[in-house]
């Protein structure tokens, strides 16, 4: 099988270490914060942003999802508490959306809340780089069912069937590039170099 040479080291330990190095770099490369349920003021705007959305359920949010708004990253759960590879997957998910809110501004907030489509593919720029980190941790190539089930969490997004096929075909597609050892240049690619980076030294 052919395993891409920026894949992480067989041998890897999957300390938590790596996975906080890796939040505190991605946040401070993209001027992100980290947020947690003590800061009520931010709740109250993510509960009105996903009801506003039609997104979510209030309560299954609060227990369940983790959620970007602007350059705010809440996250549901305590380090530990998931995967170290699940987290780093996370990390490049919710820091694409802050480099989504960098680069369009109240453009891409208002898309998103009102615009089931633009949604779709901006949570579909967000899971590309889910592709690289799946490959570069299980040095296998992505499978079609994991794209389809990506995809098929936009469900919970009060997005349609049609949108969720394509949204299917985007990572298919890029899973193709990512599957043949190419990088795609965004969060996923700087999140490799920089694990690699650390795992060389140690
Ligand atoms: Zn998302």
């Amino acid at each position: 099988m052919f395993i891409p040479a920026w894949c992480a080291p067989e041998n890897v330990v999957w300390t938590s270490e790596l996975e906080t190095q890796l939040w505190n770099y991605l946040c401070a490369k993209y001027d992100a914060v980290i947020v947690d349920k003590a800061d009520g003021h931010f709740m109250e705007m993510a509960a009105w942003f996903l009801d506003t959305a039609g997104i979510l359920k209030k309560r299954e949010f609060l227990e369940r999802y983790a959620t970007t708004i602007g350059r705010k990253i809440y996250l549901p759960f305590k380090q530990g508490e998931i995967s170290v590879c699940s987290s780093i997957s996370l990390a490049v998910h919710e820091i694409t959306h802050v480099v989504q809110f960098n680069t369009y501004d109240v453009e891409f907030l208002y898309k998103y809340l009102f615009d089931p489509m633009a949604r779709a593919l901006y949570e579909a720029e967000a899971m590309k780089p889910e592709l690289e980190i799946f490959v570069w941790a299980n040095r296998c190539p992505v499978p079609n069912a994991f794209c389809d089930r990506l995809a098929g969490n936009l469900h919970n997004y009060n997005c349609n069937q049609a949108q969720i096929e394509t949204v299917a075909i985007i990572l298919k597609s890029a899973a193709a590039v990512v599957n043949q050892g190419g990088l795609l240049g965004g969060v996923g690619t700087k999140a490799v170099h920089f694990l690699n980076g650390i795992l060389q030294h140690n």
